[in-house]
């Protein structure tokens, strides 16, 4: 925990992958990954942020996964 964060590559899934579709219709790019920080900033069971962005219109969004 707190080691995992990433910015683009491939997203580190913990559950299923999950990316999301942006409201334009074109597919979404991994950006980076955010991980929880330890017992302090604990997201849910040790979870991460997933930020996807969509580079046609400039969206984000973020998709949590945890244990
Ligand atoms: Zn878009």
């Amino acid at each position: 925990m707190g080691a995992r964060h990433r910015i683009g590559g491939d997203p580190e899934w913990i559950q299923d992958p999950d990316i999301p579709a942006c409201g334009c219709a074109q597919p979404m790019s991994f950006y980076a990954q955010i991980d929880s920080l330890g017992d302090a900033v604990c997201i849910g069971d040790c979870g991460m942020v997933y930020v996807f962005i969509c580079w046609d219109c400039l969206t984000t969004k973020s998709v949590l996964q945890s244990y």
